[in-house]
């Protein structure tokens, strides 16, 4: 992508509505745009960050047996009449009436919709287990939306849901989401903790919320220093094997993690002084399970082995990928702007062409920019007719792991330097060695 042709508005000053720095980031950034309260439009900048995320999010839930479909944002009122929860879902549900005056809404989660699906067509345990996600806007209309995406009215989730015959069915289907999550939060670089959780409005007995611990999280959470430390579930995990995903489970719930609703300072107190941690967090994903409530209520049943009917388990899973773009922006930041891990970088490497209009730095910069193409790479050329102190300053804020800095001097003797965004070195090298280096790396 040339610079010059794409679409990316930074904000020369900070913006002043911005009251913590992922939010401050991605309005200057030309990430995100507030269209109305708690509602916006993802430039693209942040589209590319927030696919990446969605992508990461897509292979682990596949890995872990889920299959992916797409329901509608807008619900009939019918169906949450049949659970009962559109009268006790309360002021977030944006209730609509359609042109019939039919009554209608913009869902806040599935329960009702996947519990329609799933009794339309699965009628034997034989079927089952099944998992169904999708990746989807939801709308919940929030008293205080804020910190940007972060808390919006309208924002992404990944909700799954899993139907099993039996308790023990559901909480396999459980653990394998468990680990799922583990993964995926690991692979943007983030360490998500998960902590027992209240169910609120979802019902039901079992749930943790996946929390990073950050300082301008909006929840109060007291966990054992341990979790700092424990092994994320590795490619090979074998999501199929009942023990093994137990075990897992079994170890990162084996010491103490609660939020304040589920907090219990006797509890807490009971763990050495030195490995307690009391800190603040941001829940980036939520499971549940929830047992037969929907399933009972909507008549989602199947003949098991024995030849009887059984209302299936289930369970629900939510992960919020536009609340995690701001969330690891809050975990990976400078003074000088973002630092995104490289597996969600919008770009895997900027060229910065310090003299446009100059033909050895053109040239070179056409050079890599095709190179680094052709091996796969998603390369960003600053090419637009501009100070190098300006696009310095830019690709630092933006954030892209790799800066390739071509000035007239350096390329004189065919050299280029490479600097790492992160750590801020700096290395000279011939563009070849360049190149090879990144491609190596990739
Ligand atoms: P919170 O406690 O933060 O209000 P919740 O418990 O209501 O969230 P869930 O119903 O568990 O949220 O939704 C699953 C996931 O969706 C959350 O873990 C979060 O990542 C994301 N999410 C929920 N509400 C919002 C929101 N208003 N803006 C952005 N993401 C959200
Ligand atoms: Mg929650």
């Amino acid at each position: 992508m040339r610079l010059s042709r794409f679409f990316m508005p930074i904000l020369k000053e900070n913006p002043k509505e911005a009251e913590i720095v992922s939010h401050r980031l991605m309005l200057r950034t030309g990430m995100i745009r507030q269209q109305s309260s708690g509602i916006y439009t993802w430039l693209p900048l942040g589209k590319r960050v927030l696919d990446k995320v969605n992508a990461i999010i897509r292979e682990e839930q596949n890995r872990s047996g889920a299959v992916e479909l797409l329901m509608p944002t807008l619900q009939s009122a019918e169906l949450w009449q049949e659970s009962g929860r559109y009268d006790a879902y309360g002021k977030e549900m944006l209730r609509i009436k359609d042109r019939q005056d039919r009554p209608m809404l913009y869902g806040p989660t599935n329960e009702e919709m996947i519990t329609d699906v799933f009794r339309s067509y699965v009628k034997s345990y034989r079927d089952l287990p099944l998992n169904l996600y999708h990746i989807q806007l939801k709308f919940r209309d929030e008293i205080r939306p804020r910190f940007g995406t972060m808390r919006s009215r309208e924002f992404l989730m990944k909700d799954a849901y899993s139907f099993d015959l039996d308790r023990e069915g559901a909480e396999h289907a459980y653990n394998r989401m468990f680990a799922a999550y583990l993964r995926t939060f690991a692979r943007m670089g983030l360490r998500a903790i998960p902590m027992r959780a209240d169910t609120g409005p979802i019902g039901g007995n079992l749930s943790h919320e996946f929390i990073i611990l950050a300082d301008t999280g909006e929840s109060e959470v007291f966990c054992h220093k341990d979790f700092l430390g424990f092994d994320i579930p590795g490619e090979e995990t074998n999501f199929d094997d009942v023990a093994g995903l137990k075990a897992i489970f079994d170890k990162w719930t084996s010491r103490y993690a609660a939020t304040s609703e589920m907090h219990d300072e006797a509890a807490f107190n009971a763990v050495a002084e030195g490995d307690r941690l009391s800190a603040r967090g941001i829940e980036v994903g939520h499971i549940f399970y929830f047992g037969t409530k929907y399933s009972e209520a909507m008549g989602a049943k199947v003949l098991g082995p024995d030849g009887k009917e059984h209302a299936v388990h289930m369970g629900s899973y939510g992960i919020g990928p536009t609340r995690l773009v701001p969330a690891i922006i809050e975990a990976s930041h400078d003074d000088n702007g973002i630092i995104w891990p490289k597996s969600i970088a919008p770009f895997d490497a900027v060229i910065i062409n310090m003299k446009a209009g100059d033909a050895a730095c053109d040239g070179a910069c056409e050079t890599i920019y095709s190179k680094l193409g052709n091996a796969g790479f998603d390369v960003l050329l600053d090419d637009r007719d501009d100070r190098a102190g300006a696009k310095f300053a830019t690709a630092d804020l933006i954030g892209v792991p790799v800066q390739v800095i071509v000035g007239p001097r350096s390329i004189a003797n065919g050299e280029v330097e490479l600097k790492d965004r992160k750590t801020g070195e700096r290395e000279t090298m011939t563009v070849e060695a360049a190149i090879n280096k990144l491609i190596a790396t990739k």
